[in-house]
Formats: structure tokens, C-alpha cells, sequence
């Protein structure tokens, strides 16, 4: 058994999700980041991102005294046996992830070390990294004269936001990186609720967890850069994305998640995980030819979107566009690498004004797109987007956008043009409202139906 107090180091969506679902699994957290303001709210039981009930699960264990939060890194490192590393790790310039913050902390633990400890790498973080943080702390504690003995783990996370507390309480695995056996059952201790809920534990080394991370990540990116890719092929010919994907999601070696065609994907890991996965081969001199097209199929699809609209919309000066939804993905007000970070600034740079609504990122979303702010109108509701505008555009499908009133949408618009980016309606009944509907994969243009039926014609008339 372990002294019970584990200190998370950074308070992020991962960092705080497993600081309160810990602490409801019964351990003892002590949560710390370097933003104050943060920290302050956090104490007071508020969350300063939106996570579906993280809220409830926060003010229960801080009601029940097994959470706090502090800024004060130095005295939770030494209270604490167990220490989880869960800062950013965006990317740098060059691809690769920016380790500074991981660095930060490592040098932080080797100087407060006063015991045994195991630190636990959430981050995602390179393979290697887990060698280079124990060989930094064992460094400062030669500077010290110590002689303390620590075990480096690697941990890492898999929870998606939006579900991030179902996830991490619910995860489909949890990977334990570590050779050492005295970390083991102290990790199978922090994770006892799920340990001896029959969760599967993959005991590996450092190395392969962090590979298998990164993996994982480039997998599912590949597989929605694989339907994105073949929507582009859909439009062109008349067929319809969505049935493909269910037929062919319908194979369990294939399975239906991850195969949605849509506006290309964004968030805070896919796009840095396999960039960043594509230098870590590089540096080896293998070239992940797989992983790089997908990225460069992902950045094609967004630029698509804009596409699509100019085709049917012509010129955009002057054009009111509307837009519903802005964050990478409903649920979640993480505008990182969001799709509407490409259409929006393409469709301003073309001259077209623009409506938005997002239930919970459109401070994030002004914030990121402050150099286009005299462009944009941040509106009340997604009834208030559509008034006066050339065209819809559903870029992020939250709830609320999946059943709008078409009718009153419709009186409310200039031009009654939808572009459905995520799929969501059915281009039938969508046209039946009087709307001329352009889906992914699923909205035929007219020049596409014209030419399947010259197409079809033809073999009629020649007999083949
Ligand atoms: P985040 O940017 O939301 O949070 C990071 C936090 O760390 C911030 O609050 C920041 O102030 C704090 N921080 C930075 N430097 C610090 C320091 N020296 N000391 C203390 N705190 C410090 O990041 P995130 O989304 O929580 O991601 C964290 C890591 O988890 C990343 O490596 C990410 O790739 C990985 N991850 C993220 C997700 C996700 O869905 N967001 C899922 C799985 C894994």
C-alpha cells in the first residue's frame, strides 16, 4: 500500500478529470497548476472548462475532503508518493511535442524528492521521454546527494472530452508502463475500483506504453481520414457516405466507430499525436507513410469544406454566412485545431461576414479568432444565426442542432441553403423544406446528378 496522497501536476482537462475521478475512487489528490486563477475557482468548486459532469463529481469530493488545489508544487511534492505528470504537451513549430512543461515538472521532482516516489507520465508524451525524465531527476539528485529511490511509469490517457468522466471511470483499458513490480501494485492501488472491476491492465514496458498511445491515436485519425477521403469519392459520383459507412462498419474487423465522414477532425490530440508520431520515426529515418497521408488528407478535408461552399455560393463578398457550432467537436468547449478554425478565417478572407453560435466555446472561439472579430457575430441561439444569411453551415453537431425547426430556419434566411457538414439530416427530407441541402459524401450537386444520368443514359442507349 502507498501513503494514499497522489499530487497531479497540471489541471487540464486530463490533470483534472483524474484528480476528481481518483478522488472518488478513494485516494487522497492533491490537484496543482501554475494558473492561479484556476486554481482559485477550482477551490471554490467550479470548473473552469465544460465537462459533463465533472461539476457534480468535483463538489462531492471536495465535500468529502479528498481533493484540494494549490499552486504550491514544491509542498505537494513531498507529501505525496505517487505523482501524476499531466501538463500540455502541444506541438512545437517543427511537429514534434513541446516537452517544457514535462521538463519543468521532472526538475521540480528531483529537487522536492524526499522519499520513495513513482511519477506517472499522463501526458502524452514521446517514447523516450519516460528514460529522459528519470535520467533528469536521478541528475538533480546526484546534485543533492541523494540517493532516493523512484520508479518513472508511463500511464497514458485515452478519455475523449465531451465523455471525459464516463471515460476515465469507464476506460476500455488502462496501460501501466513500468518494469519495476513495487510500482505495479502501487498503480494497481491508485486504480483499485477499476482493478478489481475486471478492467483490462496491459503491463508493459515505458517505451511500448508511450508507443501505444501514440498509436492509438494515429489509428483513429487514419480511419476518419479513410471516410473522409472517401466522401470526396461519393460527391463525385453519386453514392452516399453514410451507407458506406454502415456496410462497411458493419464488419466487425472493420466496426462502425470512427467512420463518420465529416468536415475533417480537430481537438488537442489527433492532429499534434500524429504529427508528432510521424517525427518520432523520422528521427529514426522511418517514414510512416500511412500516418503522414492521413494528416495531409485531414488538412485537404477542412479545406474542402470551403470549397463546397464557394461552389455553390460563387463569390462570397458580401455574403452572410451562418455558422452552428465551433468547437472540434460537441460537448466540449476545446476550440484546438476546430474545423472552424480553417473554414471560418477562409470564408472572411473571401469577403463573406459571418454568424456563429456555440453553446459553450464561443469565448474560447473569439479568443482564437480574435484578428477576425470585426467579421463575426457571436449570436444568442441558433435561431439567431440563420436571419438574413446565404447560407447554413452545421460545423459542430451538438444536440440542440440535430433537431432544428427547418420551417422557421428557413423563413429566417435570404437564400435557404444548408450545408450539413456533419451529416446529421437527411438530404431528402431537408430538400422537402425547400432547402437545397449539400451534405459530405452525401450532397449529390446537380452537376454530379446530371452527369450520373448522362452517364446512365448512355449505357442505356448503347445497349451496355
Ligand atoms: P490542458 O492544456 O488542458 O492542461 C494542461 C494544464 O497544465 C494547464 O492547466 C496548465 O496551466 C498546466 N501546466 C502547464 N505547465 C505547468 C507546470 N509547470 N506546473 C503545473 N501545471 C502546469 O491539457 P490537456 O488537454 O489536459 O492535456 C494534458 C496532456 O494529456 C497532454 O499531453 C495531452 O496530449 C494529453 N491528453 C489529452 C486528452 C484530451 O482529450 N484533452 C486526452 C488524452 C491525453
Amino acid at each position: 500500500m502507498y501513503n494514499n496522497k497522489i499530487s497531479i501536476i497540471g489541471t487540464g482537462y486530463v490533470g483534472l478529470v483524474a484528480g476528481v475521478c481518483l478522488a472518488d475512487f478513494g485516494n487522497q489528490i492533491i490537484n496543482v497548476d501554475i494558473d492561479q486563477k484556476k486554481i482559485d475557482k477550482l477551490k471554490k468548486g467550479e470548473v473552469p472548462l465544460y465537462e459533463p459532469g465533472l461539476q457534480d463529481k468535483l463538489r462531492k469530493n471536495l465535500n468529502e475532503d479528498r481533493i484540494t488545489f494549490t499552486t504550491d508544487i514544491e509542498s505537494a511534492l513531498r507529501e505525496s508518493e505517487v505523482i501524476f505528470i499531466a501538463v500540455g504537451t502541444p506541438a512545437a513549430e517543427n511537429g514534434e511535442a513541446d516537452l517544457t512543461a514535462v521538463r519543468k515538472v521532472a526538475a521540480k521532482i528531483g529537487k522536492e524528492m524526499n522519499g520513495y516516489k513513482v511519477v506517472v507520465n499522463k501526458s502524452t508524451v514521446p517514447v523516450g521521454t519516460g528514460a529522459r525524465v528519470e535520467k533528469m531527476i536521478r541528475d538533480r539528485l546526484k546534485k543533492r546527494n541523494k540517493n532516493y529511490d523512484f520508479d518513472v511509469v508511463s500511464n497514458p490517457e485515452f478519455l475523449r472530452e465531451g465523455k471525459a468522466v464516463h471515460d476515465f471511470t469507464n476506460p476500455d483499458r488502462i496501460i501501466i508502463g513500468t518494469e519495476s513490480e513495487r510500482a505495479q501494485s502501487i498503480m494497481k492501488d491508485v486504480y483499485r475500483s477499476l482493478y478489481t472491476d475486471n478492467v483490462p491492465f496491459v503491463f508493459t514496458n515505458v517505451e511500448t506504453a508511450e508507443l501505444i498511445k501514440y498509436s492509438a491515436n494515429a489509428f483513429l485519425a487514419t480511419k476518419i481520414s479513410f471516410i473522409n477521403e472517401i466522401s470526396v469519392l461519393c460527391d463525385e459520383v453519386g453514392a452516399n457516405v453514410k451507407e458506406v459507412s454502415r456496410a462497411i462498419g458493419l464488419d466487425s474487423r472493420i466496426g462502425e466507430k470512427f467512420l463518420r465522414a465529416g468536415p475533417g477532425y480537430g481537438g488537442s490530440c489527433f492532429p499534434k499525436d500524429t504529427r508528432a508520431l510521424v517525427r518520432t520515426a523520422e528521427s529514426k529515418d522511418i517514414d510512416l507513410k500511412v500516418v503522414k497521408a492521413g494528416i495531409e488528407s485531414n488538412v485537404r478535408q477542412k479545406e474542402y469544406m470551403v470549397e463546397k461552399i464557394e461552389e455553390r455560393l460563387g463569390d462570397l463578398e458580401g455574403k452572410e454566412i451562418g455558422i452552428l457550432g465551433l468547437s472540434f467537436k460537441p460537448g466540449t468547449d476545446d476550440m484546438r485545431e476546430s474545423p472552424a478554425l480553417t473554414i471560418i478565417p477562409e470564408l472572411v478572407d473571401k469577403g463573406a461576414h459571418i454568424k456563429a453560435y456555440d453553446p459553450e466555446a464561443m469565448e474560447n472561439a473569439d479568443r482564437e479568432l480574435a484578428e477576425y472579430r470585426s467579421n463575426i457575430l457571436y449570436c444568442a441561439d441558433e435561431y439567431e444565426v440563420p436571419k438574413g444569411t446565404d447560407a447554413l453551415v452545421l460545423v459542430t453537431e451538438w444536440n440542440q442542432f440535430r433537431r432544428l425547426d427547418l420551417e422557421r430556419i428557413k423563413e429566417l434566411m435570404k437564400e435557404p441553403i444548408f450545408f450539413d457538414f456533419r451529416n446529421v439530416y437527411d438530404r431528402v427530407e431537408v430538400s422537402e423544406y425547400g432547402f437545397d441541402y449539400i451534405g459530405v459524401g452525401t450532397g449529390v450537386s446537380d452537376r454530379v446528378q446530371e452527369e450520373v444520368k448522362q452517364s446512365k443514359d448512355q449505357i442505356a442507349a448503347t445497349g451496355g
